[in-house]
């Protein structure tokens, strides 16, 4: 079949919540996909912040087809060997004590919601169970985090949302401090705001917003969904704001492409959820847990974090340069290589003109340009994608 005859049977057969770009993938490896046509792309999306590894990184998949010979899945009804193993290797590397997996980063934030709220509800009599969340916050799409997400565009059509949740703007420490009243349990943030434009906060922020948490006595959520597991140039995001969560969620990354999330909490907190208070037929199955491991493995032993500092910097001021020379650039901002670059003007043109050139660019809002390559990057994939920016940007959008 060639690309159009495919495209025509995606329409015929799967619901239109998407507005896909016309190509159809059938094929990756490291940096690089494949099209039906034969055409290759040079992959600065990475899935969306999911494969940090590079597609069909051979630990991954080697452990994804030997853990389907031995076990698919049981339930949580029993323990499982390999999900232990993991969830030891995960704590170990976090500040946090206990594990709960999901599969999604939308099933992560709603556990988390649910935990906060049981953890409120049970230590004030019921009365401690709303969420301050952020304005532009991104947490998924199903009803309780649509309603933690402070997009109106998110909302629309699926009222009336969960009760009980409040927006602040972000960064914005007096807002936070007269949003959280006596009924407030959580206080739920993006370390960075990703979806939301790549918006990083001031250097001190979230030392301010743990410290407003603790005399207040509400928890602080972080949604590390797309900034974990290396992507901003340490494995968990708050480890550079120099602050412990109470509840932290995961996912994207965690199984390089592998439906899998998490909820990480203290142990004082985790307490909250007894036998009964939450479960997942599919979490932690044998098989995300073999692919999460190995992906986390491989991070660390091949030391990639370390590649995401040190190219992320190159990225960044090579961006910059490109700053100089085109005034249509407004901002560059980001950390790893989680990387944003805004334009005084619509970024979809641009994104569709290096598509056409073989680069794969996501946006974040439609002003700014989101660049989540995999983790294993290298300069010279940096400047190739550079020069055809360069290219596109000269020529207009
Ligand atoms: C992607 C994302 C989610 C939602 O994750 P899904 O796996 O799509 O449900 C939640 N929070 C953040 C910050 C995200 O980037």
């Amino acid at each position: 079949m060639n690309k159009e005859e495919w495209m025509s049977l995606s329409d015929q057969y799967i619901m239109g919540t998407y507005k896909r770009f016309p190509v159809v993938f059938t094929r990756g490896k490291g940096m690089k996909l494949w099209d039906t046509e034969g055409r290759e792309y040079l992959d600065f999306v990475a899935g969306i912040a999911v494969c940090s590894l590079g597609h069909a990184h051979p630990a991954v998949s080697n452990a994804i087809k030997s853990q389907a010979d031995k076990l698919v899945h049981v339930s949580n009804l029993y323990h499982i060997d390999i999900q232990i193993e993991y969830a030891r290797l995960l704590i170990q590397q976090a500040a946090l004590d206990k594990v709960f997996f999901c599969n999604s980063g939308a099933e992560a934030n709603e556990g988390a919601i649910k935990l906060a709220k049981k953890y409120g509800n049970d230590r004030s009599g019921g009365i401690k169970n709303e969420i301050v969340t952020m304005i532009d916050s991104f947490h998924g799409r199903t009803m309780a985090t649509i309603t933690a997400t402070g997009q109106d565009k998110f909302h629309k059509g699926f009222n009336p949302l969960l009760a009980g949740f409040h927006y602040v703007p972000f960064n914005d420490l007096e807002a936070l401090g007269q949003a959280i009243s006596d009924k407030t349990c959580a206080v739920m943030i993006e370390p960075i705001q990703a979806e939301g434009g790549i918006r990083v906060p001031d250097p001190d922020y979230f030392q301010s917003v743990r410290r407003l948490c603790d005399e207040k006595g509400v928890l602080l959520i972080l949604d590390e969904v797309q900034v974990g597991m290396g992507r901003t140039g340490t494995l968990f995001a708050y480890e550079q704001d120099g602050i412990i969560p109470d509840i932290v969620t995961m996912a994207k990354a965690m199984g390089n492409g592998f439906p899998i999330g998490a909820i990480l909490a203290k142990d004082s907190v985790a307490v909250a959820f007894e036998p009964g208070s939450h479960a997942s037929t599919f979490g932690g199955n044998p098989l995300a847990m073999a692919a999460a491991k190995a992906t986390l493995e491989t991070l660390l032993s091949e030391d990639l974090i370390s590649n995401c500092r040190l190219r992320g910097g190159y990225f960044m001021n090579m961006l910059n340069e490109l700053r100089k020379k085109h005034p249509i650039i407004s901002d560059v901002r980001g950390r790893g290589l989680l990387i944003g670059m805004e334009l005084d003007g619509e970024v979809a043109g641009i994104i569709k003109k290096c598509m056409d050139r073989g680069v794969l660019i996501a946006s974040a809002g439609p002003r700014v340009l989101r660049f989540v390559p995999p983790l294993i990057v290298t300069e010279q994939e940096i400047d190739q994608v550079i020069e055809i920016l360069d290219g596109v940007l000269r020529e207009g959008a």
